[in-house]
């Protein structure tokens, strides 16, 4: 009987042995798929446009473009595919730094209140070029302070204000932005009345490269990296972003910041 149980012990031992075993195969096979995916994805994100910008190139050189209406259209193709390349470039170092926890973050104690403040009045203009109509109210008191590195912040709420502007209707876009206070965090609420995102994708739309739209109907392209980057800048301050969205009812991202108790300036390590 002992013996028994003593095989016992071992046999149960030897089966969670399997078992771990399994899971870490399971994982690094996952771990190779996705490495494979981000590689092809990559190459022909890349590929796209470069084969596209050749394509023009030759054609202008070979001078078979004669008309100047056609060659402004053909340089203005080159110019578009030239900045979607240099943004994907820079959203992967951006990533790959952000991945391999390189990139040095600076925060310091901030009032966010004029911070979001600063940050908005940027963007009023262009709001107004676009006849955006836009609503900003911050309620909470003015010394609420949160733990910012103020460029990397001001780049993940551009990241989410820019979508809006991008996959939002040409006319009748509105954007709101909300700030409260919710227990113990800061919340930044940013809403579209936008084409919204159905809710069988919603978990999937922080993922690097995951596009619904896959083509952006204004300016340039996207490149499918922005939400993953801007979750990850999020997290990085310790906080966190949800998406609620439905499909033509628009999108609410809402950023959530643990509240900082230290002076205003304080270097946070
Ligand atoms: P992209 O570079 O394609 O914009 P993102 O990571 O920023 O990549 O966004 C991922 C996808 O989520 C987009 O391709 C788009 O389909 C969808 N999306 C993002 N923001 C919005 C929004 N405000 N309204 C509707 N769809 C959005």
């Amino acid at each position: 009987n002992e013996l028994s149980s003593d095989l016992g012990i071992v046999i149960d031992a030897f089966n969670e042995m399997t078992e771990k075993l399994y899971e870490n195969e399971k994982l690094q096979m996952e771990y190779e798929e996705n490495r494979k995916a981000l590689i092809a994805n990559i190459s022909h994100d890349l590929k796209t446009p470069i084969t596209a910008i050749q394509g023009y190139v030759e054609a202008l050189i070979d001078s078979s473009i004669s008309s100047k209406e056609n060659q402004t259209k053909y340089l203005k193709t080159i110019h578009h595919n030239a900045i979607y390349v240099n943004k994907l470039i820079d959203d992967l170092f951006l990533f790959a730094k952000l991945d391999m926890q390189k990139l040095e973050f600076q925060y310091q104690c901030t009032k966010i209140r004029p911070f979001m403040d600063d940050l908005i009045a940027e963007y009023r203009f262009d709001f107004s070029e676009r006849n955006i109509q836009f609503y900003y109210d911050v309620l909470l008191e003015e010394d609420v302070k949160v733990n910012l590195d103020g460029k990397r912040f001001h780049q993940a709420i551009n990241n989410i204000l820019n979508n809006a502007i991008q996959y939002g209707p040409a006319v009748g876009l509105s954007i709101e932005v909300i700030v409260y206070q919710q227990k113990d965090a800061v919340c930044i609420d940013i809403k579209d009345n936008g084409p919204g995102i159905p809710t069988e994708k919603l978990p999937f739309v922080f993922d690097r490269f995951y596009r619904i739209h896959r083509e952006r109907p204004k300016e340039t392209a996207g490149t499918g990296l922005g939400l993953a980057i801007t979750k990850e800048l999020i997290e990085a301050h310790g906080g966190k972003i949800i998406l609620s969205s439905n499909l033509n009812q628009g999108s609410c991202f809402s950023i959530q910041l643990p509240i900082c108790q230290k002076n205003d300036g304080e270097i946070v390590q």
